[in-house]
């Protein structure tokens, strides 16, 4: 038997962009010592607290089914801050809980797009959004943005690929570049939205690490939040990847037929984690400062080491847990780059190309090792790189 068609076509050349990460994986389970720099996973875990707060609720009794757009109290919590964070009245009518923001990202689609219907997303991009798109059916298009300015993407071309678009979905502070979009950018995409009546999806779940500037989610703009959906998630704000817990903002509507959708996939999301997901948004902001506080720091590690080293270009992240590296200097490219410096140092990185074509020649790094290791590793890795753009 054979599966799906479009099971197959998720990934369709069979090369995810992770092979890097599980070439790492492997070796450490064969017990070679490697330093992950690949995946957004924070190295400080879910504070205890929220365990305590989760452990109570599943001891208190709320182990069985949950109302399947999430409970009433935790709903009304993210409604508040989003109320309070963007200035839009946003009600539990508006908001439904799902298991991490990549649920959010898929159902979001497919409240989005019909079969067949072309759904935007920008490059570089999270390795998940091309397969994301096509397992709702739609077909995935990229934007190319460019190192140079940014990576933020330009009227003209959103204009271009709008035209014969249904969703855009965008991505700011952004996984892989580290960049935010400007208001300029973000005023942009809204107008390209409306023009061509797009439903704008707008992954926001790092939106609690900026390290310049302030977040703008442009379903603050004028006539957006009726077209726009927003993702959120507690995985990076409070460490609690392993938690599984997101959300999808929506209009009202939107949420009746995400509903109807989860109850026809996920049934919802385990009372116990939503327990203890209200207890974590109630910890406020300086908690989750203290979360992103390692992050901010090592960018500014991180950049102070690559200065020293002139052949290799930074781009300074604006926010989120990641830098990315040009070196295009060494004439390799960002996945031969990995697998030698995986070979030869043991550290992983991701390749830029699993990221897109417009992250081609780069690789993303991860700031998610204790700070000395960090260093220590961004130095090796720094040094090699520009032994090999002398050779
Ligand atoms: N969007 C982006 C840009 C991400 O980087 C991630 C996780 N790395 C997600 C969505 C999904 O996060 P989660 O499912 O853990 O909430």
């Amino acid at each position: 038997m054979q599966p799906s068609q479009r099971i197959q076509d998720i990934s369709p050349s069979g090369d995810n962009g992770w092979g890097l990460f599980l070439q790492a994986r492997d070796m450490i389970a064969q017990g070679i010592p490697v330093i992950e720099l690949t995946i957004g996973e924070p190295d400080i875990r879910t504070d205890p607290s929220i365990l305590n707060a989760m452990h109570a609720s599943a001891l208190g009794g709320h182990t069985g089914y949950t109302n399947v757009p999430g409970t009433t109290d935790l709903r009304r919590a993210i409604a508040a801050r989003v109320s309070t964070r963007t200035g839009v009245k946003t009600t539990i009518d508006n908001v439904m809980i799902t298991p991490g923001g990549q649920s959010a990202l898929f159902s979001a689609h497919m409240g989005a797009c019909n079969v067949g219907d072309t759904a935007l997303y920008i490059d570089p991009f999270y390795a998940t959004y091309p397969g994301t798109i096509r397992a709702t059916g739609a077909v995935a298009q990229t934007i190319k943005t460019q190192s140079e300015n940014g990576f933020q993407p330009t009227a003209a071309d959103l204009n271009d690929a709008a035209s014969k678009a249904q969703s855009l979905l965008i991505n700011s502070p952004n996984n892989p570049t580290g960049s935010t979009y400007t208001a300029q950018t973000m005023q942009t995409i809204a107008e390209t939205c409306q023009n061509h009546n797009l439903w704008l999806i707008s992954d926001e779940v790092y939106d609690t690490q900026l390290w310049q500037g302030h977040h703008i989610s442009p379903r603050a703009l004028p006539h957006m939040a009726e077209r726009t959906m927003v993702i959120g998630s507690l995985s990076k704000s409070h460490a609690m990847t392993g938690s599984r817990l997101g959300w999808i903002i929506a209009p009202e509507t939107m949420i009746e037929h995400l509903t109807n959708l989860a109850t026809h996939t996920t049934y919802g999301v385990q009372g116990y984690i939503q327990d203890a997901a209200l207890f974590a948004l109630n910890q406020g902001h300086t908690f989750e400062e203290k979360v992103a506080a390692p992050f901010k720091k090592r960018r500014d590690i991180a950049l102070g080491i690559i200065a020293n080293f002139p052949s290799l270009k930074a781009i300074p992240p604006k926010g989120g847990m990641y830098i990315m590296l040009d070196i295009r200097a060494t004439g390799l490219s960002g996945k031969a780059f990995g697998e030698a410096l995986l070979k030869k140092h043991h550290i992983a990185v991701m390749p830029g190309e699993s990221f897109g074509q417009a992250a081609a020649g780069h690789i993303r790094i991860a700031m998610t090792v204790e700070d000395t290791k960090f260093a220590n590793a961004l130095t090796t890795l720094c040094q090699f790189a520009t032994d090999l753009s002398n050779e």
